[in-house]
């Protein structure tokens, strides 16, 4: 299995990521027991997430670190790094977000005036909405950083060959190439004096990102840098089964979709439902195998208690498919519609932000 942070990328094991891949799994201790993500085993990986917790419990300078890619349409999935950002920066981590608009560039062709409206508008508001504070952010767009950030990329890229990266990445092209070599900045340049100097940095992701991760890590190591941390979420099920993917509308929900649209798409999410009410009564249904499950467990069913019940209510066969969606649209149409008015109030603030050049 190969991951490629510009790919939809299928992950049918992921225990075979551990161990092609080095990552390690999470141990719950009482802080990330908090964080409903990482109870649910839904952040399930790491590098070095016990260096970075063991800094930010001496006190020791240490970072969050994440991105807004400002291309398609922010869903569901993207709200896990939301919830984590979230999560850490609540818990007092210092936060830093950027926005990739030099990789959506090279990578994605989405050019500058697309992608500013598109990271305001249609992601930095969603996060704001979802509970980001800005105030508390360092916030900051690729084409427009410091002199020391982009002094540090074209350093990093004289540290590597060719090959070490086409033995990460796999196929490459100068556009790819550049933006990998951006986004080791972006996750080490928080070290450097004219920022928070040597530091901990912790990068939550999806496995397709580990590629950056990786050389990142590497490079760090060289320059006389803290190797970066960093966390990996599962990924959410395509909304019919398969895989969630940006270029498929009808995988996900957006978190810009009327509750129209996404009534009409969750009528059509795939259960574990067997064929007949009969069979479901008699032998269960099958939550493992579920998306609605999987969207309470993700997203809309943040009491424990309240999901092993469902659980155990579906196993048995006390509860329908029909009813238990039913339960899951209510929440969901609550949740867009609180999330609407919110991000209406945050379009006023991001117009004022200055991010982009
Ligand atoms: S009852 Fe609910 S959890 Fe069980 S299979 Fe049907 S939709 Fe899924």
């Amino acid at each position: 299995m190969e991951l490629n942070p510009w790919a939809t990328v299928d992950i049918q094991d992921y225990d075979e990521l551990f161990e092609k891949f080095g990552l390690e799994k999470i141990k719950l201790i009482p802080e990330l027991e908090k964080n409903v993500l990482f109870r649910r085993g839904i952040v399930m990986a790491h590098r070095d997430l016990d260096k970075f917790l063991g800094a930010v419990a001496k006190g020791k300078p240490a970072s969050i670190l994440t991105g807004i890619m400002p291309s398609g349409p922010m869903h569901l999935g993207h709200k896990m790094v939301v919830d984590q950002c979230v999560f850490w920066q609540d818990s007092g981590v210092k936060t830093r977000v950027l926005i990739a608009d030099i990789e959506a560039r090279l990578t994605r062709n989405v050019m500058p005036p697309d992608a500013k409206r598109v990271a305001l508008e249609e992601y930095l508001a969603n996060w704001i909405a979802l509970g980001l504070d800005h105030t508390k952010t360092d916030l900051y767009a690729q084409s427009n950083r410091s002199i020391p950030y982009y002094d540090l990329s074209a350093t990093l890229s004289g540290r590597i060959t060719l090959a070490e990266m086409s033995a990460i990445y796999g196929s490459l092209s100068p556009g790819k190439i550049t933006s990998a070599m951006i986004q080791a900045s972006d996750i080490i340049h928080g070290q450097l004096p004219e920022y928070d100097g040597k530091s901990n940095v912790l990068v939550p992701v999806g496995f397709d990102q580990d590629p950056h991760l990786r050389m990142t890590r590497g490079l760090a190591e060289k320059e006389g840098f803290i190797k970066p941390s960093s966390t990996y979420h599962r990924f959410m099920t395509g909304l019919e089964g398969g895989k969630m993917s940006s270029s498929r509308p009808n995988s996900f929900i957006s978190l810009n979709d009327s509750v129209d649209v996404a009534m009409k798409k969750a009528d059509r999410v795939l259960t574990g439902g067997r064929v007949t009410l009969e069979e479901q009564k008699k032998l269960g249904g099958e939550p493992d195998k579920c998306v609605v499950f999987e969207l309470e467990t993700f997203h809309f069913m943040p009491d424990d208690k309240e999901l092993a019940d469902l659980k155990q209510k579906c196993l048995k066969g006390e509860i329908m498919c029909g009813e238990c969606k039913q339960i899951l649209k209510d929440r969901l149409k609550k949740f867009l519609e609180n999330l609407a008015v919110k991000r209406e109030k945050a379009k006023d603030t991001v117009v004022g932000l200055d991010v982009f050049r």
